[in-house]
């Protein structure tokens, strides 16, 4: 098995001028490296007794349903606002231009659940600390945070560190 750093795809100046956009498409539809991430993931929560994985849509939900079922969790999807039907708690939080709110449902799980919160990627960390704030609205206890690509000269996953005890993320990419 090729380094899982081999399979996603670089992408430069989407969706913007200067970005380079890390494309784990290439990753999830390679049946060999997608298992790989999923057992690498469920290596580093597999005793963390995580009740209940939030994945934050789009990317988070391919990731985190798969690593539910491993981890024989459930399965929390936080969304972009305005798409989940029940009533829900929401968190708004400043993108490079404007802002952004994500979504949870009001009644995802009880207080003092166990729940383990999983991205495709961390950058500046907006969208990681917006989920953290939710979970803690609902009081979740926050047991971990998984990543595929960390890009840490944005430094969200040194800040995510301040809030949570374990960050982990399988790829890095210096630079943005
Ligand atoms: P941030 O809130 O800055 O940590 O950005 C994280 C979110 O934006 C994740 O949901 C990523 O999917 C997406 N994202 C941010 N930067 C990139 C990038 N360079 N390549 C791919 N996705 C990105």
């Amino acid at each position: 098995m090729k380094d899982l750093k081999s399979y996603i795809r670089t992408i430069p100046d989407f969706p913007s001028d200067g970005i380079q956009f890390r494309d784990v498409t290439t990753l999830f539809g390679n049946p060999a490296a997608l298992k790989h991430t999923i057992d690498l993931l469920f290596g580093h929560f597999r005793n963390d007794r995580v009740q209940m994985v939030a994945g934050v849509e789009a990317r988070g939900f391919i990731l985190g349903g798969a690593l539910a079922c491993r981890l024989g969790a459930g399965f929390v999807p936080i969304r972009k606002k305005g798409k989940l039907p029940h009533q829900t708690v929401e968190e708004s939080y400043s993108l490079e231009y404007g802002e952004a709110t994500l979504e949870m449902h009001l009644d995802a799980f009880g207080a003092g659940d166990r729940v383990l919160l999983i991205d495709d990627l961390i950058a500046t960390g907006g969208t990681a600390d917006a989920a953290v704030n939710l979970i803690d609205h609902l009081g979740g206890d926050v047991v971990g945070a998984g990543f595929v690509v960390d890009l840490p000269d944005l430094g969200g996953s040194a800040r995510l560190k301040s809030r949570c005890d374990k960050v982990v993320s399988l790829v890095t990419f210096d630079g943005e």
